[in-house]
């Protein structure tokens, strides 16, 4: 029997975990300083929260949830995304007793999706909640974090689409409106779309189905109905997202997967070279979630982003990498005086790793390429009597002799 990983499930191998370490310490980095903590939030929540919030008719829920009932018969969900877990926590914990909350985290989530580049069944998040805070502001200031992230990371072509969804006073209106439409223009929807616009019409805006981007192609606009708070707030957005240097795209079809989304909503798309598969970052306004699940009445926006995606984007000259060094000692002196060098030079941070076989010289140098060094440093007789090591650059194959207390600065980094 061969053991392999269940589909979708996927391992991250060294190679491309340096590029995902990058990642999430640049986010870190960036987020601090505009005033996030970071959160852990566990993996699994009650499927209740799940569905109040995300909605039932979405298709994370009807379709994409790994649920379980656990030795107690309790219905418990891996979560898909981590907006809903924050709140909780966040109600839970009373984080609202500050005036704002700002909350960071990374991890994996879980959707049962068909499996493909750029969408797995475990995938990785970093998202970032502001809790607490109403003004137009916090919207395009936090989208500008995100657009400063993405260009400290050098992704090009990435490209903010914003949306505003409105809210409980100008949405049921829409809704209606687009119920009517898309009554008339049923022929093309899907099965899905057509039991879903009679409680959930909105959804087949976002449906990837090419007979209901077809039917949908000029349905009336979310944009064109916001009520005059929201309309406001939308154009203020704007506005500040201009302070910012940011030109976002008005997209008025962008609805996103999520029920919770009031006003702005927006997705970061670049190219992935992988068709559908570009968003690499999206979230919004969630104003009515907080109360929803039983907290103080509480305006809030937040994003995810998605590090597979994200990593594809990045490119690998831009992850700082320390070379790797493999230490060959030649006879038993030797050995004992490589114990103390490798302990100095691991203690200042350089990558180092003895080789520990036996035989030929040229067979061990061997091995230290096959090990993927940039240097192999090697002490025998000679070197040691002279207080020097002999260095090998692997990749040039230049050799010099060098004194022990300069070997660190040549093998610590000088290699990238
Ligand atoms: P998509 O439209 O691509 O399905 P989504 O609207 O479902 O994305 P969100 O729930 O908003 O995505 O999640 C935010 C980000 O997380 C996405 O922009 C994407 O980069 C990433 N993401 C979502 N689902 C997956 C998945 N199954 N595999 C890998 N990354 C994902
Ligand atoms: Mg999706």
């Amino acid at each position: 029997m061969s053991v392999t990983a269940i589909r979708g499930f996927n391992d991250i191998l060294p190679g491309d975990t340096e590029a995902w370490r990058h990642i999430e310490q640049t986010a870190w980095s960036i987020f601090s300083a505009y005033g996030f903590s970071e959160i852990k939030l566990p993996i699994v929540e009650k499927t209740e929260l799940f569905a109040r919030s995300i909605g039932e008719t979405t298709d994370i829920v009807e379709k994409e949830m790994y649920t379980f009932a656990d030795r107690h018969g309790d219905a418990i969900t891996l979560r898909p995304e981590g907006t809903a877990p924050a709140v909780r926590a966040y109600i839970e914990h009373k984080l609202y007793t500050a005036p704002v909350t700002r909350l960071y985290y990374t991890g994996p989530m879980f959707r049962y999706e068909r499996p493909q580049k750029g969408r797995y069944r475990q995938f990785y998040q970093i998202g970032a909640e502001v809790l607490g805070d109403e003004s137009p502001r916090a919207d395009a200031e936090t989208l500008s974090m995100l657009m400063k992230f993405f260009g400290t990371l050098k992704v090009k072509g990435a490209t903010l689409q914003v949306n505003s969804l409105g809210d409980a006073s100008c949405r049921p209106a829409y809704k209606k409106k687009l119920y009517e439409y898309l009554k008339e223009h049923s022929s093309g929807l899907c099965e899905n779309c057509l039991r879903r616009i009679e409680t959930n019409p909105l959804r087949a805006l976002d449906c990837k189905a090419t007979g209901c981007i077809e039917a949908t192609r000029n349905a009336p606009s979310l944009v064109d109905s916001l009520c005059e708070g929201c309309a406001t707030h939308f154009d203020k957005v704007r506005y500040f997202l201009k302070l910012y240097g940011i030109e976002p795209v008005i997209n008025p079809r962008m609805v996103r997967g999520l029920d919770y989304y009031t006003r702005t909503t927006f997705e970061i798309t670049a190219d992935t070279g992988l068709g559908s598969q570009n968003a690499v970052a999206a979230g919004g306004r969630y104003d009515g979630l907080v109360s929803e699940l039983g907290g103080p009445s509480t305006p809030c926006f937040g994003f995810a982003i998605g590090i597979e995606r994200l990593s594809l984007l990045l490119e690998r000259s831009q992850v700082p990498s320390s070379p790797l060094t493999v230490f060959i000692a030649l006879g038993i002196d030797a050995e004992k005086k490589g114990v103390e060098l490798i302990s100095l030079w691991r203690s200042s941070g350089i990558r180092v790793v003895e080789d520990f076989s036996t035989g030929a010289l040229k067979t061990r140098m061997k091995r230290a390429d096959r090990l993927g060094a940039a240097f192999a440093v090697i002490l025998g007789e000679n070197e040691l009597a002279e207080g020097v090591v002999t260095i090998k650059d692997m990749k040039n194959a230049a050799q010099e002799t060098i004194a022990w207390d300069r070997v660190a600065g040549i093998i610590g980094g000088a290699g990238k």
